[in-house]
């Protein structure tokens, strides 16, 4: 078992399978970064295979492959199918923007990927091309509606931004529950590379938004997760992820694994270790021992709730959010 520096369990693998995107979001990558990671120091996926099935022995439950945009990196379908052919149980997600999502769903299915998270952050085609630099609405709903179709688990996540899309939680939460998908608004976490100009909306912004016109209760807190789930009376259960709320760490059981190797303690951070050479020289033990350095030195907390919050410089495309 995992257990970092604060006793908090440690079994949630993210790995951002690259930091490149085909969207150009505003309150992630606005503007193209002045270099991308040079190809070669990309771990294959067959070393990143090596570092998860160590990890799946040391504990790790559920991976989740993010990036940048996952679905840019090809064979993508491979890889979900090594980790789930080492262990079918493990709890295997990904998180796109959707937008390549229409024509590998199926592929992504039979491979053994359970559940996907979808980035939804309008139902305007203007409002979500303003958001994601490109007009992606129409290729994003298809790539939604083909997971259903498959039989994949479909969350979308919403990043709520005052006076672009604030007006459309309502929209966005009914659209979820009519196409039995679950969601999750996210507060807006400032970073240096993100629009300048960006202004998020907080947790109980959304809620006031929301009881408007439903009646809500919140549900006791699932420690697996890092949303605070609410259920409406007619029976939707909806979260909201709260990173400035000073208890929203206490929980935290994720370690994250960069595309060029390395182990990112928390997206608020800079910290990191690199465990490339490691894995590529076939010194997994060596690997091991390092995320077990970075764990026992995890951060306690992130700053986004304190009066010293300045924006992260961490990259959301670096470490997949
Ligand atoms: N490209 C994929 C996508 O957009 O879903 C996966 C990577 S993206 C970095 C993962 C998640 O991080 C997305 O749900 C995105 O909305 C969220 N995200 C990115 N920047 C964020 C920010 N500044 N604040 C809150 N969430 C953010
Ligand atoms: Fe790309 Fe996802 Fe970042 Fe948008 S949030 S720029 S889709 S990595």
């Amino acid at each position: 078992m995992l257990i970092d520096g604060h006793g908090r369990k440690v079994d949630y693998l993210r790995i951002s399978v690259t930091e490149r995107c085909n969207f150009r979001c505003q309150y992630c990558m606005p503007e193209k970064p002045f270099s991308w990671v040079p190809k070669e120091n990309i771990l294959s996926f067959e070393d990143l295979f090596k570092f998860v099935k160590a990890s799946i022995d040391e504990g790790i439950t559920k991976v989740r492959l993010t990036g940048g945009e996952p679905l840019l990196r090809e064979d993508l379908d491979h890889f979900i199918k090594m980790i789930y052919d080492y262990n079918p149980d493990i709890d295997l997600a990904l998180t796109t923007n959707g937008f390549l999502l229409k024509n590998v769903a199926l592929r992504l299915k039979e491979a053994g990927l359970k559940r996907i998270n979808v980035s939804l952050d309008s139902l305007i085609p203007d409002v979500a091309a303003k958001i994601a630099q490109k007009d992606v609405l129409k290729d994003v709903l298809d790539g939604i509606m083909e997971a259903k179709k498959v039989g994949l688990k479909v969350k979308l996540n919403s990043v709520p931004m005052k006076d672009i899309n604030d007006n459309e939680i309502l929209n966005l939460l009914e659209f979820a529950n009519q196409e039995g998908f679950a969601i999750r608004f996210i507060e807006f976490m400032e970073n240096s590379h993100a629009s300048s100009s960006l202004k998020g909306l907080t947790s109980k912004d959304i809620q006031d938004i929301i009881a408007q016109k439903y009646n809500f209760e919140k549900i006791p807190r699932d420690t697996s997760s890092p949303a605070q789930y609410f259920v409406t009376e007619n029976g939707y259960e909806f979260g909201i992820i709260e990173p400035h709320l000073d208890d929203f760490c206490a929980s935290c059981n994720r370690i994250r694994l960069t595309a060029e190797g390395f182990l990112i303690p928390c997206l608020y951070f800079e910290d990191a270790m690199s465990i490339r050479d490691l894995v590529r020289s076939g010194d997994i033990d060596g690997a091991i021992e390092a995320l077990k350095k970075v764990l026992a030195n995890k951060p306690e907390k992130n700053k986004w709730g304190t009066n010293d919050n300045t924006d992260s410089s961490r990259a959301f495309y670096e470490t997949g959010g």
